[in-house]
């Protein structure tokens, strides 16, 4: 579905992605790890043609992102929820949720899909008409995963959900990543949280400094002994 081949990307003179092939797989749910400032983020920005790299491929579906305008991806199917959430501060929920559908695919079952983002997020439900700037961090962070939704995406792409919440709605979002899994969305899910990600991943990649060092099924990252050491604590 997803595929990068030998992506190499920079900011100016700073390299900062070396040689970085990834897949995913139709309905897989892929785990992007690594530590602070490892590239994950450059990478996502890479796939939605935020940032043009130096070299590699990009192809979603046999076409070549890279030379499709960014704009033109919700149209494929492909949706990005930012790291921060980047919901409108002062729409309310309801409004945040049907400015999600703006692809043409989407539009027009945009009733439909809401009663589906609806049954996923009750509490989003719950709080329609309440302004997003007043929602707890999790429930922004529902309203962001919500928002996405509403293009029908085929492929999720969640730049560290689990940022800056209290363990226990990190386990609920969590939760409802699965849940989105289920209905066959693909999802590339980019985390700090090693543990919690492969918790929920089939397989996964672990980047350090722009190259990925290790790629595997969640098992087997689950089972190496310097992802045990590195990452887990163990
Ligand atoms: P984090 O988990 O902290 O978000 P990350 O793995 O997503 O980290 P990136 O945000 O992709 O990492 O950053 C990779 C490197 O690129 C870092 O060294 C960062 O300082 C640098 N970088 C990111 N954005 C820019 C920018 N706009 N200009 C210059 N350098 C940047």
């Amino acid at each position: 579905m997803l595929e990068l081949t030998g992506i190499n990307a920079a900011y100016g003179d700073v390299h900062v992605l070396y040689d970085l092939s990834l897949r995913v797989g139709e309905g897989e749910i892929v785990a992007f790890l690594g530590a602070n400032g490892a590239g994950k983020t450059t990478t996502l920005w890479t796939i939605s043609g935020l940032l043009k790299p130096l070299s590699g491929r990009v192809v979603f579906d046999g076409r070549d992102l890279l030379r499709l305008p960014g704009h033109r991806l919700p149209d494929l199917g492909i949706a990005h929820v930012p790291q921060g959430r980047g919901v409108f501060q002062t729409l309310n929920v309801l409004e945040n949720l049907m400015v999600g559908a703006y692809s043409h695919r989407a539009k027009a079952d945009r009733k439909q899909t809401l009663e589906m983002v609806f049954g996923l997020f009750p509490r989003l439900y719950e709080r329609q008409k309440q302004e997003a700037r007043t929602l707890s961090g999790g429930e922004q962070q529902m309203l962001a995963i919500g928002r996405a939704l509403m293009l029908k995406p085929r492929l999720l792409m969640l730049d560290e959900p689990s940022l800056g919440l209290a363990p226990v709605v990190v386990e609920t979002v969590f939760q409802k990543i699965v849940e989105i899994g289920q209905t066959g969305v693909a999802i590339l899910l980019v985390e700090q949280n090693l543990a919690q990600a492969l918790s929920v991943a089939h397989r996964g990649y672990v980047l350090e400094t722009g190259r990925i060092t290790l790629q595997g099924t969640t098992a087997e990252l689950q089972g190496n002994q310097y992802v045990k050491e590195a990452y887990l604590g163990l």
